[in-house]
């Protein structure tokens, strides 16, 4: 399987990475040879994707870096970079190839000490590979201090190394470095190349593959983890509900505290699953003794990793909380779609009942209101305010009438 058959939907995108990926080999000729770069080449040493979550802006970069790495035989015979069997695709994919460096966060914001550990990692030459490869897969999150630390290295990148950036929005990345990128823009895939890539790759039925799919209007990772995981179609089915129980005040302050709850859960479990071993190796790591007792001067290294530990927990449970106001906001789109009669594909079609009574006894102009409110209560969330402040102004924007 070819490296490019993850990129769904993308087919414009990866025909460009494909004659990147074969100019790619001219460079290291010329280089090889002292000459200069060839001249309108596709190849460049900085490249941006942009495109909304899920549109597999990570799952791209990983891809092209496996085409720069590529060893395939056949490519001396003309055959298209990325085979996806010879050494090089194959660990860059599985995340072990020397000369590909893949970092992504789970915290809010990447600093400069991180920043500048990478950019040293930059400047050396390929151990084996043909490139340096860095995939900066959250390059949104870059304080601002840290894009400073950045943008040097773009500016002047070794011959051999390759910045692949990865960001929602051409907007998120700061203009000084966007400007030195190539930029590529993945599009929301279509529901059904979603649902075709759920049951080729993971094997999952078809129809389970389509409803997923199609509740999740295009987002590949949560179509899959909605078509495997139990957990997380129960917390959907209970968001899905919320319209149907904000009729008065005391019915809207519950549902907005369970909302906050459950996504305070999910960020709790996560801390369990990662923080204790996460902890016991450091401590071990730093030489703490049988009784636990930690060697002088290493207390600030253990302050450092709780303190990523709670960074780690405030995103955790603000991603929760947004995905799911984003099945609300599909919710009422739904509704809105009813009111107006259109044909469109519904996402929601498994909650048929609740979306035709809610749309019965409201207005379009009423379900545009809410849809409103719920947008404004996910960039109320983003601004680092009290969750459960915003989510009760939004319950309360959301009741009948
Ligand atoms: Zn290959």
């Amino acid at each position: 399987m070819a490296v490019w058959d993850d990129m769904v939907g993308q087919e414009r995108v990866r025909t460009q990475l494909c004659a990147a990926a074969r100019d790619a080999d001219t460079h290291v000729t010329a280089q090889a040879q002292g000459a200069p770069a060839p001249a309108a080449s596709k190849m460049t040493h900085a490249w941006l994707f942009t495109g909304p979550p899920g549109s597999g802006r990570a799952t791209a970069a990983r891809a092209f870096a496996a085409a720069l790495q590529c060893t395939s035989p056949d490519r001396a015979l003309g055959g298209a970079p990325g085979c996806g069997f010879c050494d090089g695709c194959h660990t860059t994919l599985v995340g072990t190839h020397a000369d590909v460096e893949v970092i992504r966060t789970d915290l809010l914001s990447i600093g400069v000490k991180e920043t500048r550990e990478l950019v040293r990692r930059a400047q050396l030459s390929p151990a084996g590979g043909r490139w340096q490869v860095i995939v900066l897969e959250d390059a949104d999150r870059l304080t601002e201090g840290a894009g400073n630390v950045l943008l040097k290295a773009v500016e002047e990148p070794a011959p051999r190394t390759v910045w692949l950036l990865c960001a929602p929005s051409l907007e998120d990345v700061l203009p000084t470095i966007r400007s030195r990128c190539r930029h590529l823009t993945l599009r929301t895939p279509p529901v059904s190349a979603v649902a075709d890539v759920l049951v080729r790759r993971d094997g999952i039925e078809p129809e389970v593959a389509a409803a997923a799919a199609r509740a999740t209007q295009g987002h590949i990772g949560r179509a899959r983890r909605l078509a495997t995981d139990e957990r997380a179609r129960a917390r959907r089915a209970t968001v899905l509900k919320l319209p149907l129980r904000v009729e008065d005040i005391g019915g809207c302050l519950k549902a907005a505290q369970e909302l906050v709850d459950a996504a305070a859960e999910d960020a709790k479990q996560v801390a369990e699953e990662i923080d204790v071993k996460e902890t016991e190796d450091l401590k071990a790591a730093l030489g703490a003794s049988a009784g636990g007792r930690m060697p002088r001067g290493t207390a600030g290294a253990v302050k450092e990793l709780e303190d990523k530990q709670k960074r780690r927990r405030t995103r955790t449970q603000r991603d929760s909380l947004d995905l799911a106001l984003s099945d609300l906001t599909g919710f009422y789109r739904d509704v809105l779609a009813l009111q107006m009669g259109s044909r469109v594909q519904l996402a929601n079609e498994d909650v048929r009942d609740a979306l035709d009574r809610i749309a019965r006894g409201s207005t379009p102009e009423g379900t545009l209101r809410r849809i409103e409110a719920v947008v404004a209560c996910r960039e109320v969330l983003d601004r680092n305010v009290a969750p459960l402040l915003a989510v009760e102004a939004m319950t309360m924007a959301l009741r009948a009438g």
